[in-house]
């Protein structure tokens, strides 16, 4: 079974368009979205259409929630929030109820889906310290996660490990990773639409539970395009910079 795993479109049908086209080729039995299809890109409702017309399996993120309840944005930076507001306004009713319909984690076979991390929907799991207490956490062999928007694969050995036993191995884009049997993973895929990591194209990963690998994708989209669109709605210049670094 081959799984896509995307994650933070964030408003960015730009990418997610892209990401889907290179899918066609890509010959996966399943897709799974981790989240936060909305805040930040100026088409959050396509995203939330092409996300669920897509994917066989779907959660919400932390923007996901905050946009159906303005009272959970108190966190977020000005940009944010303004970006969320922004968006709040212009989702259908239709999309409004799907994002509330979406559960907080959910199980795929042999994989748990989570936004941030299995104990906390909005903890960032960004090193070996945050993952090492996760793996505590869940029981599947696979967690797939996002929220930070840069690609990461973490490991630990099964059963009772200690701090040190957790490790990471860097995912180079179109790398397979090898899952060995002995070890349970963390995986992230990077953001498809606001990625985090220096690296502007579009990420993704492919799980392959027939061979045991995980597979990280980048896919170029046309950034300016969406910059521009996000120009021509107003949004906020930060967000719109950062598309083309990759911050
Ligand atoms: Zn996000």
């Amino acid at each position: 079974m081959r799984v896509a795993v995307l994650s933070d479109m964030h408003g960015n049908a730009t990418a997610l368009e892209a990401v889907l086209l290179e899918l066609d080729s890509q010959l996966v039995d399943h897709i799974v979205c981790l989240g936060d299809m909305v805040g930040y890109g100026a088409r959050p409702g396509l995203c939330v259409r092409l996300v669920r017309e897509y994917s066989d399996a779907v959660i919400r993120g932390n923007h996901d929630r905050a946009v159906l309840r303005p009272e959970e944005a108190g966190s977020f930076n000005d940009a944010a929030a303004a970006a969320l507001e922004w968006t709040r306004a212009r989702l259908t009713d239709d999309e409004y109820a799907y994002l509330s319909s979406l559960p907080a984690s959910r199980h795929h076979p042999g994989m748990l889906l989570c936004h941030g991390a299995p104990s906390d929907p909005g903890r960032y799991i960004s090193g070996l310290r945050q993952a090492a207490t996760e793996f505590a956490r869940f029981t599947e062999t696979v967690c797939l996660f996002g929220h930070t928007h840069v690609p990461a694969c973490i490991h630990a050995p099964r059963g009772e490990h200690a701090f040190a036993d957790c490790d990471a191995t860097h995912p180079s884009p179109g790398r397979p990773v090898g899952l060995r049997r002995d070890l349970r993973y963390l995986l992230n895929p990077g953001s498809v639409g606001q990625p985090r990591d220096l690296d502007s194209r579009a990420a993704f990963m492919v799980v392959d539970t027939g061979t045991s690998s995980a597979t990280l994708r980048r896919v170029p989209y046309d950034v300016g395009a969406e910059q521009a669109r996000m120009a021509a709605e107003g949004l906020p210049a930060r967000l719109i910079q950062r598309l083309a670094v990759g911050v």
